[in-house]
């Protein structure tokens, strides 16, 4: 996780430039305009107050949303975020983005997303489990396997989505291990799934790599955010021989030219990705970003790469691991450079991706081992990748708007089928 950068206006904008960008690939692919009047904001937006009794005895009031984008492919499907800063407007455009990974892998889904308004790292273990449990109660009307299918986010863990799963099999009064994906092993969970989205990260790296004819041996990588996908990623980019000279947190970045020793800040980041308060020697976020390197990922929230800086990128790949975290302008600044850019919705898609596997095991009760569920994500990212960088090429447009023209295609044809439009 990465400083708070501002608000609502920050988030404003995620929603605005997702519009724009819906528009831009509906219009390239030739439909009318009411397809994109439906497409841009969520079929629906439900917000919930969850009352918990804290550990003091008093009842604080929580604000949380949950967003369903588009159903017509299938149920809608998302995360779940638990952050001071979430919005409805970033649940929004959060939700769409779900759309547009769901149609660039290929997944029967369209996209959802929740988030609750709460700083999990201030509150107690029981604190937790309760707000959990009171978010599934005030949302379980409009969620379930067949439904909506939540999933961990920022500052969500699989502890979460085991409070959730009971509490809904309870209201259910089914065992529903399909309700929620992201699931501890032992409650239906997949083999491969905390790890998924940094694997389909790496996936991305190398095959962009390929296309630059970057070796990834010895190639320099920054890393900013040490979360779920920034952590497992450095790990494994480590691993593939490459040497990870910067990573940060939300409180700031440690650099070291030599590369720095990923198994011991693993040892010793916390459960939530904060590991550089153990350090003096530290570099902001906005110094991280500009580090001359081959390989840069933004792993941490939204609006970290701007006009203010895109300018300053020395990297010569940059892939999206965060959601959101390239403005507008500055894709277009990176672009104009030759920086080939992995959008998110194309490189953050392996979490989707093997959620979707462990809800097909859950729905068939027979589960696969750890290889099985590896290949078929390799496949499905290479495969994407290659989709959107050809379509990058045919079309003559940015990696970005080529994955927005991928992702939504389906999405618009399904509605069309159903007679919507
Ligand atoms: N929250 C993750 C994302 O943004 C995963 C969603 C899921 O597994 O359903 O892609």
């Amino acid at each position: 996780m990465v400083a708070d950068k501002g608000k609502e206006s920050h988030q404003h904008d995620v929603l605005k430039s997702t519009q724009t960008v819906i528009h831009l690939a509906l219009d390239k692919l030739g439909y009318p305009e009411e397809v994109f009047e439906l497409l841009k904001e969520p079929l629906r937006m439900l917000t919930v107050k969850i009352p918990v009794r804290m550990d003091d005895g008093k009842v604080k009031v929580f604000t949380g949303y949950r967003a369903q984008h588009n159903d017509a492919v299938g149920p809608t499907k998302g995360g779940i975020r638990f952050h001071p800063n979430v919005t409805e407007k970033e649940v929004k455009a959060l939700s769409i983005w779900m759309s547009l990974k769901c149609g660039i892998v290929d997944l029967p889904y369209g996209g959802g997303k929740g988030g609750i308004i709460c700083d999990p790292r201030d509150m107690s273990f029981r604190e937790l489990e309760r707000l959990s449990r009171g978010y599934v109660r005030a949302i379980s009307q409009i969620v379930g396997p067949a439904k909506d299918i939540p999933a961990p986010d920022v500052f969500t863990n699989s502890q979460i989505m085991a409070w959730m799963m009971d509490e809904y099999s309870r209201i259910d009064e089914y065992n529903s291990p399909g309700f929620i994906t992201g699931k501890p092993l032992v409650l239906g969970g997949s083999h491969g799934r905390e790890t998924a989205t940094a694997k389909g990260v790496t996936i991305c790296i190398r095959e962009a790599a390929k296309k630059k004819g970057i070796d990834l041996k010895g190639a320099r990588v920054v890393v900013q955010g040490f979360g779920n996908a920034g952590s497992f990623l450095a790990k494994f980019m480590h691993d593939a021989g490459a040497k990870i000279i910067g990573i940060s947190d939300a409180y700031g970045g440690l650099h070291d030219e030599n590369g720095l020793d990923i198994d011991y800040l693993l040892d010793r980041r916390d459960s939530f990705g904060t590991v550089t308060k153990l350090f003096n020697d530290t570099i902001s976020n906005e110094e991280l970003l500009e580090l001359d390197c081959d390989i840069l990922v933004p792993a941490a929230i939204e609006n970290q790469i701007t006009e203010e800086n895109a300018h300053n990128i020395r990297a010569g790949i940059v892939v999206e691991a965060a959601n959101g975290p390239t403005t507008l302008e500055a894709t277009k600044i990176l672009t104009e450079r030759g920086i080939l850019l992995v959008p998110d919705v194309l490189a953050s898609s392996g979490g989707v991706t093997v959620s979707y596997f462990e809800w097909v095991q859950n729905n068939q009760g027979y589960y696969w081992t750890e290889e099985e569920v590896e290949e078929k994500l390799e496949k499905i990212l290479v495969n994407s990748f290659q989709n959107v960088y050809d379509t990058a090429q045919t079309r003559r447009v940015d990696m970005r708007l080529a994955a927005y023209m991928v992702g939504v295609r389906k999405m618009a044809e399904a509605c069309r089928f159903r007679g919507w439009i």
